[in-house]
């Protein structure tokens, strides 16, 4: 979607005052040699930004205002390095909870709605966007954080909790234990609202199914407010991204290049009226793509981004085609002979890279037949073909913590 006149004169009041304060950012847009934006062509001139370089501005570079404007700080996760602590003005930390209150209502949600939040508090922007988005709607917010589930069983039942507030592997956990316990009956859910993690369509119906719950995603990251920039609508197509805050594009995260709609790619952002660190092309590296055309929902001013597929790291070119591992995973999932393990290896031979997937099934079902079926089927969904390898049942090695699927071998 091509940026508007509108937000097109948003972005140009972020870079002066990026420039104005010369803050960290604004340096860096002084040094490209960037003094405003009036065309499309001067804002596809502005430099990427990544959370990289923002870790540069440590501890309060990033602040576009004086520091007696600023009334909180949330710092984005990372296991590695130096945090990135992003400064909120009032008006961006009230901006915010109205996105988030939308949010809310475009899933439905209403003042007479109970919601559990169990993401947590503190640094994180997660628990405080959902209770001030609940707060501001007006509905009850029941602000238990991560863990304990025996209490939050006890609460969803007590409290008769209507909204649930999770990661899509919390919520499997709780949808198992409703089961497990038989308290169906007892709970009175009916929407649930999660985030920050891929969830396949296997885990969304057995979750739904246990709980009786409509399923919302929800998108957002720290940097970016937090979570409650976009939302899926009623019609489950993707997640409406809020175009009066947040300005998106899709970009090859290869080359840099803005693509057309429809195409996957990187996701970047600007925010068109933050305060306290405004973010300019602010590269995600979450994949998705924008969903053309319209949606039945009619909130069409807010373009619509397709669920999260991976991250940009994680891109593969094979044969001229970009292929992400939950591709593939997508793929070998519809393949009950086969287990949940697999192993992707990257090779460059003859001039052209090959990817062998390693798969594992018992010895029940013809490796050679199963090995074509499997490359076919990657080649008719994906666009290239594939080696297979089958492999005994337990050969692929296990992990107790993130279990390393992809390996590139290509320039070893
Ligand atoms: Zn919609």
């Amino acid at each position: 979607m091509q940026i508007s006149d509108t937000q097109l004169k948003q972005v140009d009041t972020q870079v002066k005052r990026l420039l104005q304060s010369d803050n960290f950012y604004g340096k860096r847009l002084k040094e490209a040699g960037i003094s405003g934006v009036s065309s499309v062509e001067d804002f596809l001139a502005l430099p990427f930004s990544e959370k990289e370089d923002l870790r540069h501005a440590y501890p309060l570079g990033l602040a576009a205002v004086p520091e007696d404007q600023i009334v909180r700080i949330h710092s984005s996760s990372g296991t590695t390095g130096t945090p990135v602590i992003v400064p909120y003005t009032q008006k961006d930390v009230d901006d915010w909870a109205i996105q988030f209150a939308r949010c809310y209502e475009m899933a439905g949600v209403t003042p007479q709605d109970r919601v559990q939040i169990t993401p947590g508090y503190g640094l994180w922007t997660a628990g405080i966007g959902f209770q001030a988005g609940c707060e501001r709607l007006g509905a009850m917010a029941i602000p238990m954080g991560p863990g304990n589930t025996e209490k939050q069983l006890q609460f969803m039942v007590d409290m008769k909790s209507t909204v649930f507030c999770a990661t899509a592997s919390y919520a499997l956990l709780i949808a198992e234990e409703v089961e497990r316990r038989g308290l169906r009956d007892k709970i009175c859910l009916r929407k649930l609202i999660t985030g920050s993690e891929r969830a396949g369509e296997k885990i969304r119906k057995r979750i739904c199914d246990a709980l009786g719950v409509e399923y919302y995603d929800i998108y957002g990251l720290t940097e970016v407010y937090g979570p409650g920039i976009g939302i899926s609508c009623e019609h489950g197509h993707g997640m409406h991204v809020w175009s009066d805050y947040v300005y998106l594009e899709i970009i090859d995260p290869k080359t840099g290049e803005v693509l057309p709609d429809g195409e996957w790619g990187e996701i970047v952002l600007t925010t068109l009226v933050k305060e306290g660190a405004p973010l300019i092309r602010f590269r995600t590296h979450d994949l998705s793509r924008i969903i053309p055309g319209e949606c039945a929902c009619g909130h069409n001013e807010h373009p619509r981004i397709d669920t999260i597929t991976g991250r940009s790291d994680d891109m593969m070119k094979i044969h001229g085609v970009n292929v992400f591992p939950a591709q593939i995973e997508e793929v070998l999932a519809t393949f009950p002979e086969l287990s949940s393990e697999y192993q992707i290896r990257l090779s460059h031979l003859d001039g052209r890279d090959w990817m062998r997937i390693y798969v594992e099934t018992n010895g029940s079902v013809d490796w050679a037949d199963m090995s074509k079926a499997v490359a076919r089927r990657v080649k008719h969904k994906i666009g290239f073909t594939p080696l297979v390898k089958i492999v005994e049942l337990g050969m692929l090695p296990r992990s107790e913590k993130k279990t390393k699927r992809v390996f590139d071998e290509r320039y070893d």
